[in-house]
């Protein structure tokens, strides 16, 4: 719908950047690393440290395009990576300074949550300096882990399901001297591991998973409580510490390890699963194992839609808060039992990483559920149910709005029946919809001035929204905004400083229903359409997705086979320039057809003999097979994409 005083701005008023920041939140959940320019596009601050320092999106896609790549791109600004792997340590050293906590911290990055191999050298790269170490949760995952880990200070820990390869490399790697831990998350694998460093004449790093009584809220909590797949409860940690002493290696028994879920919102939970944690390291003591960590897994949850709240896709604190709350809750246990302070490790990977990747698409085309002018006059001939359609749409008033809207729905149906009959013809229904939709417009634009809307039309003015037809595929690049709902905060990249007159759901190029983003973020919980600018001719409209870092680029389908999106890495030198450091094409349709287990040699041979028997029968020229051939391959070598 057309809307003059959308936000409650008059047309004439001038909109401003600030409305923009408003209506999409960008300085709420942006962290620091986004904004708007005065001239009305969206900004990175790759540095918060350096915020005069900005690159703009619309510059970056310029520059994408220039190297002959299209979009969409999930553009990567690595910077942001380090800077979050910063801001953890910083965090946990100013909380640890503040209460003259005696351990350290040690953060490992869980390699699941983004398994790129940039995104693995660059935290053990960058990280060297703050001993930042990996967590592998399979044994692929520790293979990877094991090419990059050099730093003897830095913790790598192994959790997940063991066979004998995935615990002799383990062991092989605490050989060499790495600070590898292997948690034990199931009973049986104690055995496996005693009798694997016997075999190689080691001692392991022990750690051992629990499951806490704790349990938290959101979307990602099945991790923690009674019912979790994984860890060991009480009676079995207490089995566990039996066979090490009757083994005498209670020593090597050093890790406490618990995981509560991802996304954790609120504060409080974090808190309590700690404390429960912390009694139970304390316990490993006194039974006499040596310990020294404590290793509080992930959870630390990002705040997508900015609101600071417990909503799931927020969290009602800061980093800094949940470093504090962590120190003092664990030197409260531990000074309260006379116990030294451990090393605490935690598993921070969406945190670490979600900020990082944005997703960039353009928009390919608008529809309007608008209704047409009428062409079709009413006449003697008209049928009864058409002019009382009409009548209703004359009479509508504020008062009656309830009434008008019960009667088009029932005159609507009416129609529909009679149609289906055969006593309505083609030209009759339609000019029956189109009345139809000029009411419910009508309406739509009334139910604005009600004090009090009635329940029915609540949501009449979503169920008008714009389709904005996007150039990408949920399913590959947001899948967990298909799967379970994940919000992402979304807006255009530009036109920031103009009115969004619009609003609009966003539908990507499957042809899948589900294949559409109709829930966004808003500070007052979820909403179910986004203000968004007309298009303009001759001009593209993008847009972007942001915070897409973390669980996103791996878990992705090949839906309708479209593939892997192009993948661009930019870093910002000191200097404030940009550099292009990574460029990595996405999936062609042959790429994505050998996936599915076509051979794209063989599909040509007998594509070419189709149209060798399209020239015998006369149907083509050579010439024109020569062209065909052409397409098909140009088609195989392309995009999955829509190119322009
Ligand atoms: C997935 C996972 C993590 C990462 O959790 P985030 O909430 O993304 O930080 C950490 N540890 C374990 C054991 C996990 O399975």
């Amino acid at each position: 719908m057309k809307d003059s005083t959308l936000f409650g701005k008059d047309k004439l008023e001038r909109w401003t950047i600030e409305d923009s920041a408003d209506v999409y939140g960008i300085r709420n959940w942006g962290s620091g690393y986004f904004d708007i320019s005065e001239d009305g596009q969206v900004e990175v601050i790759p540095d918060p440290n350096a915020p005069d320092k900005k690159i703009r999106v619309l510059d970056v896609i310029s520059g994408i395009r220039a190297r002959g790549r299209e979009m969409p791109v999930l553009l990567r600004i690595e910077n942001i990576l380090d800077s979050q792997i910063a801001h953890l340590h910083t965090s946990f050293q100013k909380a640890i300074d503040d209460f003259r906590y005696q351990g350290a911290f040690r953060g490992v990055y869980p390699i699941k949550v983004n398994q790129q191999m940039e995104v693995v050298e660059e935290v053990t790269q960058f990280g060297r300096q703050y001993h930042h170490g990996l967590e592998a949760g399979s044994k692929a995952e520790l293979i990877a882990a094991l090419s990059f880990l050099t730093d003897p200070e830095a913790c790598l820990i192994c959790n997940g399901y063991k066979d004998e390869e995935f615990v002799d490399l383990a062991l092989w790697a605490t050989k060499m001297g790495l600070n590898c831990f292997l948690v034990v998350e199931m009973p049986e694998e104690l055995e496996l591991i005693m009798r694997r460093a016997e075999a190689l004449d080691t001692r392991p790093n022990l750690g051992v998973r629990i499951k806490l009584a704790s349990r938290a809220g959101g979307h990602w909590t099945e991790s923690g409580g009674d019912r979790s797949i994984f860890g060991l409860n009480t009676t079995q940690v207490v089995a566990l510490v039996d066979r090490l002493k009757e083994t005498e290696m209670l020593d090597c028994l050093k890790l406490l390890h618990y995981h509560l879920g991802s996304q954790i919102p609120n504060i409080r939970d974090i808190r309590s699963a700690v404390l429960e944690a912390c009694r139970i390291y304390a316990g490993l003591s006194e039974e006499g194992a040596a310990m020294g960590y404590l290793d509080l897994g992930g959870g630390l949850a990002v705040d997508y839609d900015g609101s600071h709240t417990n909503f799931a896709s927020s969290r009602n604190y800061s980093i800094d808060e949940y470093c504090a709350d962590i120190i003092e809750t664990v030197m409260g246990v531990m000074d309260d039992q006379e116990l030294a302070h451990p090393t605490i490790v935690t598993e921070s990977g969406r945190a670490t990483v979600a900020y990082y990747s944005m997703l960039l698409f353009n928009i390919l085309d608008v529809g309007r559920l608008e209704p047409q002018p009428f062409l079709d006059e009413v006449s003697e001939e008209t049928p009864d149910v058409i002019i009382s359609l009409m009548e209703v749409l004359q009479g509508l008033t504020l008062k009656n709005i309830q009434e008008c809207f019960n009667d088009a729905i029932y005159y609507r149906d009416e129609v529909r029946q009679r149609f289906k009959h055969g006593e309505l013809n083609l030209r009759e229904r339609s000019m029956a919809e189109n009345i139809f939709w000029h009411i419910i417009h009508t309406i739509a634009r009334k139910v604005k001035h009600l004090k009090r809307v009635p329940k029915e039309l609540e949501g009449i003015e979503e169920a008008l929204a714009d389709i904005y037809y996007a150039n990408f595929s949920v399913f590959q690049s947001l899948p967990d905004a298909w799967a379970i709902g994940h919000l992402f905060p979304t807006m255009p990249m530009h036109r920031l400083n103009e009115m969004p007159t619009r609003h609009g759901v966003i539908a990507d190029i499957t042809c899948d229903c589900d294949g559409k983003l109709d829930r966004f973020i808003d500070p007052h919980g979820v909403r179910n359409t986004l203000p968004l600018h007309e298009l303009r001719e001759n001009e593209e409209y993008y847009l972007g997705v942001f915070l897409v870092g973390a669980y996103q680029e791996t878990l992705g389908d090949l839906h309708n086979l479209f593939g892997d999106t192009n993948v661009v890495s930019i870093r910002m030198q000191p200097d404030g320039t940009v550099d292009y450091v990574k460029e990595v094409s996405g999936d062609s349709v042959a790429d994505v057809l050998e996936y599915v287990e076509y051979n794209p040699r063989g599909m040509l041979n007998r594509f070419r003999r189709t149209a060798e028997a399209a020239i015998r029968n006369g149907q083509i020229t050579v010439e024109e097979r020569y062209r065909i051939m052409q397409a098909y391959e140009n088609g195989l070598q392309g995009y999955t994409y829509f190119e322009r």
